[in-house]
């Protein structure tokens, strides 16, 4: 399968080649040449496959042959070495529960799909590659964790100083090894500034070979339409009329999901529920598309004022925003909603979400209510740990570190502190 770029200014590409660079030399975001769908029969049968099954015969046509068949199947086995529950909340509202990887977001799947192709890639080349990627909270320490001790691919991570959780902190600061954490005295909108900068600077980019793993990434974009159909194949013999309320940022999860609708999986409808950084919410309003420099909130990791990943969704639906209305709606909620939220599920459901699952509720329900006979499941995107401070002040309770997370939090922080792009450049140079 080859790819090509959004801007359409650059040549098609590889799967590999697409995955080494991110994103193509026109700045354009990388989209797969054609999308066939698999037969009905795959989807009515899919109670009969495993997990893993599926996501090889769902995968297989956007990485083929660059990933053969047998090294794909490795790839998948190893990535997802964990499960994908759904809580039923009631005959309306199921929870996905996207935490059970091990830095507890959801992005552990990518992350590790993507860390894998690249150590595949990798094995015989002799150049180090160098992962450059900011994180606003979760993203660091899936790609720190996917990434650690593979050879050939130094991962350094750009996170905001104060403005991710201290368990967020641990994860991307405290593994050594082939990982280095830099602390920007900024937003995580400084922090990708940079990091974009980096990408056009051909100083930089004639010495190292320089990639990047955020959502833009098609190997750490595409895995992520997996578990909505894990998620489908929980629930089509008990709902037939599904729809997905996905707490978003980047906008990299929820697209790809619409890939898993393209590749047929009967889904009716997608919600983005967005925090005060709402920049979709408001364009599928008024049509006008307006980006902000990003809010801090208590959902951290959705604190995204220009969401990368939205010009694909545009492509996917032909930029046409009446098909694209028919198929996504969009809610946006402050802080306070958010909390009042994680004490609602506590109270009448018994169940702690985190901030952001929280906001994928509102959305669920809000469409919901005027949706009455459908279902919606909303994905949980983190464990409520880690965002403990939150949670805790919100349902008044203590909750219980997981073993995991508690070891973390007695490991030593290592960060470099950075102030500005010449910092990050003299680093990378060194
Ligand atoms: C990254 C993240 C999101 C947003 O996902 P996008 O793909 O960027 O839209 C939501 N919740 C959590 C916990 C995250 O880490």
């Amino acid at each position: 399968m080859n790819y090509y770029s959004l801007n359409k200014k650059a040549p098609n590409t590889s799967f590999k080649n697409a995955v080494i660079k991110g994103l193509a030399s026109d700045k354009g975001l990388y989209f797969p040449e054609t999308i066939t769908p698999l037969p009905k029969s795959f989807f009515d049968t899919l109670d009969e496959l495993s997990n893993t099954e599926i996501a090889f015969q769902t995968i297989k046509q956007f990485v083929v042959p660059d990933l053969p068949e047998t090294i794909l199947k490795n790839i998948i086995e190893d990535t997802l070495s964990f499960n994908f529950p759904i809580v039923k909340l009631n005959n309306n509202l199921s929870v996905l529960e996207l935490f059970h990887g091990p830095t507890m977001a959801f992005k552990d799947v990518g992350a590790r799909f993507m860390a894998r192709c690249l150590g595949y890639f990798n094995k015989h080349n002799d150049q180090q590659v160098t992962v450059l990627v900011a994180t606003s909270g979760d993203t660091g320490g899936a790609v720190a964790n996917g990434f650690l001790g593979v050879k050939g691919v130094n991962v350094v991570i750009l996170y905001p100083k104060g403005k991710v959780s201290k368990v967020q902190e641990k994860q991307l600061t405290t593994l050594g090894q082939n990982i280095t954490a830099l602390e920007v005295n900024g937003t995580f909108d400084d922090c990708q500034d940079m990091v974009k900068r980096a990408f056009l600077d051909n100083e930089l980019t004639n010495k190292i070979q320089l990639t990047s793993a955020n959502s833009i990434n098609v190997a750490r974009w595409l895995p992520q339409l997996f578990y909505f159909i894990f998620a489908y194949k929980q629930m089509y013999k008990i709902h037939k009329d599904i729809v997905f309320s996905v707490p978003s940022g980047n906008f990299g999860n929820v697209c790809a999901g619409m890939i898993a609708q393209q590749l047929g999986l009967p889904i009716k409808h997608f919600i983005a529920a967005n925090n005060k950084n709402n920049v979709v919410t408001r364009y599928l309003k008024t049509g006008n598309y307006e980006p902000n420099s990003a809010i801090p909130t208590i959902s951290n990791a959705m604190d995204v004022g220009n969401p990368s990943n939205f010009i694909r969704i545009k492509h996917i639906y032909k930029n046409n925003f009446k098909q694209l209305k028919e198929n996504l709606s969009s809610y946006s909620y402050t802080d306070e909603e958010t909390k009042l939220a994680l004490i609602e599920i506590f109270n009448k459901y018994n169940y702690i979400a985190d901030p952001h699952g929280a906001v994928g509720y509102l959305g669920g329900k809000a469409f919901i209510k005027q949706n009455p006979y459908m279902h919606c499941i909303f994905l949980e995107t983190a464990h409520p740990t880690k965002f403990i401070s939150t949670v805790e002040n919100a349902l008044k309770i203590k909750l219980n570190l997981p073993s995991n997370i508690e070891a973390l939090m007695t490991k030593k922080k290592e960060a470099l502190n950075i102030s500005n792009y010449k910092d990050l450049k003299s680093f990378l140079l060194n």
